[in-house]
Formats: structure tokens, sequence, C-alpha cells
């Protein structure tokens, strides 16, 4: 199937839900981009500054970009003046610098919490006790040139549907306890970003309002690139 009937598909599956599909054009060249736009799509995730960068600066302006790679602090300051979404913060430090990075370019940033929902020790986030205990803190609170949209979190990668199933029945809960405890009054904490190619179908059964799909779409991509950072 060509990319637009691959978007098309999921866009049906989605139907009148509330989910985003975000589409991880990661390693994908800008003409392989560009079909993509031509169906009239618009929102796109990356993982890497460096590349989320360039074609930001090389495609149309009105595109929105996620970031959904791990992200150094220290990276920061080159997507803060365009970037729509940043779906993994996981420390206060890097919650501090966005904060900083908004106020320079006089933009409120939206973010997301990213969670360690899975078996494997290598993927990023928070563990739960973590973020709790940083709730729980008031340093973050005062950051305001950023807004804290939701949680994300990454599966374990297994063919076993029950295991995800349960993962991320887990963390809709999570997110509900985080959504009653701390942002009670905060009508813009509801986003959930949750699936990928193998898993969207159960994301979306489990509320998920983002699914971030890259190789149900364009293809495998190549071994060397399958890394989460
Ligand atoms: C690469 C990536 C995706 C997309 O993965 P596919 O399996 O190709 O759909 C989604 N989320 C994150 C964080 C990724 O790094």
């Amino acid at each position: 199937m060509s990319i637009e009937e691959n978007i098309d598909k999921i866009k049906k599956e989605i139907g009148s839900q509330k989910v985003k599909l975000i589409v991880v054009s990661k390693t994908q060249s800008l003409e392989t981009m560009e079909e993509v736009i031509c169906t009239g799509h618009k929102i796109f995730g990356e993982n890497q500054v460096q590349e989320l960068v360039e074609k930001w600066e090389k495609l149309p302006k009105d595109l929105e970009w996620h970031m959904i790679g791990h992200l150094q602090s220290n990276k920061v300051k080159f997507i803060a003046p365009f970037i729509h979404l940043i779906h993994s913060v996981d420390s206060l430090k890097l919650l501090k610098e966005i904060h900083k990075q908004g106020k320079a370019n006089n933009r409120i940033l939206d973010c997301l919490l990213q969670v360690h929902i899975a078996e494997e020790e290598t993927k990023f986030g928070f563990a739960h006790e973590e973020l709790i205990e940083m709730l729980n803190g008031d340093e973050w609170k005062d950051l305001n040139y950023l807004r804290i949209r939701g949680l994300m979190a990454i599966a374990t990668n297994t063919p076993n549907e029950k295991i995800i199933q349960e993962e991320f029945y887990e963390f809709r809960s999570f997110f509900e306890g985080v959504k009653l405890s701390y942002f009670r009054k905060n009508e813009e904490f509801n986003e959930l970003s949750l699936g990928m190619s193998t898993d969207y179908k159960i994301a979306i059964q489990n509320g998920s309002t983002m699914i971030r799909i890259g190789s149900s779409i364009f293809g495998k991509r190549p071994s060397k690139e399958i890394k989460t950072e």
C-alpha cells in the first residue's frame, strides 16, 4: 500500500474519536515527507533535535512539530522557537530549561511528562515514584513559560498483546490519578500520548489522545535506525 493509503487507513480507524495522528518521520527524507504533506497531513514527530531542526527549516512553515525522543537540556534552545509539543520530558532539570527557553522566546511551551512503564530498563521516562515526588514538590509550579498537558509512555516491545493491554490500562489509571491529585483545576491536562505502529489500537481503547506512528505508514526503518533516543 502507498503512504497515502496507509495514512487513510489509520485515519479511518480513528474515525470520530478524539485521537491525533502524529506521523513519525524520523529517518525519512524530505521527499517522502512531502508525499505526506500532499495528502493534507501536517503533524509530524521526530526524535532527534538536529534532524527536527533541519526539516523544520526546509519544509513549509505551517506544519506542527512534535519532539518525541529523549531531549537533552542543552538542546531545548534549538527547538523552542517552533516546537508544538515536547512529549519526552523526564526530569525537573529539563522542565526548568524548557521554562527558561520558553521565556527567552516569549512562547509558552507545551509538554508531556514521559513515564517509564515498560519492562526494558533502557527506555527513558520518570519512574512512577519519581514523578509523584516531583509533583509533590513546589518547584515545577513556578515554571510559567510551560504547560504540562499530560503524560506519555512507551509500552514494552513485545508481541504479547496481553502485556501491552495491562501496561496501558495501568498507565491510564495512573494518568487519571495524577490528574485528580495535581491537575484537578487544570483543564489543559488532558493528553495521553500512547501507541505506536504495533500497539496503537490497544492504546486508543485505553484512552490515548495521540498516537505516534512511523513504520505502519512508511514501512520498516533500517534496523540500525530503530532506537528510542
Ligand atoms: C520511532 C518512535 C515511534 C514510532 O514507532 P513505529 O513503531 O515506527 O510506529 C513512536 N514513538 C517514539 C517515541 C518513537 O521513537
